[in-house]
């Protein structure tokens, strides 16, 4: 009998309306309300942004070309979208937001800022994301810290052998992908100004479940995708000084980047570009998304930071104690067990490959988590490789369900050691966090000390 039928179980309500919560799915036991538990990967969309998309999207017109009157309104949406997400981030006047696809999108623009001779001070812990734009530019990596204390530490410790006449950049993770906790963002920073370097905040996994305010933590640059704040709509944000993105090249040359182009000699352009944030917006803006970030940011507003905090964290308790007393479990962890996280949880289990564990997960109890090195592969390899970590047998040797779903896991599917990641948000609920305890539970008690259903 399938346990959990459409629609939602009544009286455990999320505490933002999102869509796609009765949408069914088909599992080994029938169709299945779904429940949409890697919120860190993308958030579902929140209806209110989805209400505030549909009733632009019939004025939607050309951004920042059309002479016509729905050109004019789509414009006056886009850059009143770049004010709701200044006011968002309570940046400082000078600041500008500029639009990008997703925070990907925003550090490699962030690259292409920092001036040639610039240097890059990352922790080895960090995202992709944020590890790889830089080969321009000379990276220090730093060593993964076990307390945020110790995060301060190391920065302080590289940064005195720091050339002060070269330009610096230190990349800090506002909470991690993979084990959610919350790094010193403020102490990072005060430490990064102290030795002249600039700070990047990379806020993928933290917009979402904390206010963020650049001028209080004292950042130079924040970056995030709309994808992971409930506006999956392909837009991103890069937001900051900006000195010297006035001075880069344009990130993408084209129109709109350029107020004049005239032909010289021969086969010569001289070109002039533009000084504002058109400079790195270059082609036509996307509108839809950037008005759906700022419903996002409008809709979190309006329901408190306060109140989503105690939200996530009663279902992050519920979560732990819980995963906590299955045996064989382990959540993975960077820091001490009390450290303040969002709702980002990474576990592996003895005798079940994280991949197989994720695919039962999904056609057995139609939860959808995540499961691999979740592109943060030298943490991963790091935490996977601590003592006590659970063994199990690779997919292949342990049998890994068929979900038709074919996950695309690249060479996570094949890694001898992986991980299973849920992560949730404003629309989970109690349900949701009871359903998934109960697939481990039950999985991982079948898949028995052996490692072999
Ligand atoms: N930084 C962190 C901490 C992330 O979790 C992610 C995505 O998972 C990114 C950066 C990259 O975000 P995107 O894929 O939207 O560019």
């Amino acid at each position: 009998m399938n346990p959990y039928p459409g629609p939602a179980v009544p009286g455990c309500a999320p505490l933002l309306a999102v869509l796609g919560r009765d949408v069914t799915v088909p599992t080994a036991r029938g169709e299945m309300t779904y429940a949409a538990l890697d919120y860190a990967a993308s958030t579902p969309v929140l209806s209110q942004v989805w209400r505030e998309v549909s009733a632009f999207a019939p004025r939607y017109g050309s951004v920042h070309r059309g002479s016509g009157q729905l050109s004019q309104y789509s414009t006056a949406v886009f850059e009143s979208s770049r004010e709701e997400v200044a006011r968002f981030l309570d940046l400082r006047a000078d600041d500008r937001v500029v639009f990008t696809r997703s925070t990907t999108d925003s550090l490699n623009m962030l690259a292409r800022w920092l001036p040639e001779r610039g240097s890059v001070y990352a922790f080895d812990t960090d995202h992709h994301a944020v590890l790889l734009p830089w080969r321009r530019h000379d990276v220090v990596l730093l060593d993964a810290p076990d307390s945020p204390r110790c995060a301060v530490e190391l920065l302080d410790e590289a940064l005195r052998n720091h050339d002060p006449l070269r330009d610096a950049l230190v990349c800090v993770t506002g909470a991690s992908n993979v084990t959610g906790e919350l790094w010193p963002v403020r102490e990072l920073a005060a430490v990064a100004h102290e030795h002249g370097a600039r700070i990047v905040l990379d806020a993928a996994q933290l917009v979402a479940h904390r206010p963020v305010s650049v001028r209080d933590l004292g950042g130079d640059w924040v970056a995030f995708s709309g994808h992971k704040l409930y506006a999956p709509f392909g837009a991103g944000v890069l937001a900051g000084r900006w000195d010297w993105p006035q001075r880069a090249e344009p990130y993408l040359a084209g129109g709109g980047a350029s107020r004049s182009v005239r032909r010289v000699r021969g086969d010569r352009l001289e070109v002039e570009w533009d000084l504002g944030t058109a400079r790195h917006e270059a082609g036509t803006p996307n509108v839809i998304g950037a008005h759906a970030i700022a419903a996002a940011c409008r809709a979190l507003n309006g329901v408190g930071f306060a109140a989503l905090r105690a939200h996530e964290e009663q279902l992050m308790h519920r979560l732990h104690t819980s995963l906590d007393s299955l045996p064989g479990l382990r959540r993975l962890s960077l820091f001490p067990r009390g450290a303040d996280r969002a709702p980002v949880t990474s576990f592996t289990a003895n005798g079940i490959h994280g991949l197989t564990l994720a695919d039962r997960l999904s056609w057995e109890y139609a939860i959808g988590v995540r499961a691999g090195l979740f592109c943060a592969h030298p943490l991963m390899h790091r935490l996977l490789n601590a003592p006590g970590t659970a063994t199990y047998p690779a997919p292949d040797e342990g049998g890994t369900t068929q979900t038709g779903n074919g996950t695309a896991l690249g060479d996570c599917r094949t890694a001898p050691l992986n991980a299973v990641r849920a992560s949730f948000g404003a629309g989970t609920t109690r349900e949701h966090i009871d359903r998934l305890v109960r697939g481990a539970r039950e999985l991982t008690h079948r898949q028995g000390p052996a490692g072999h259903t």
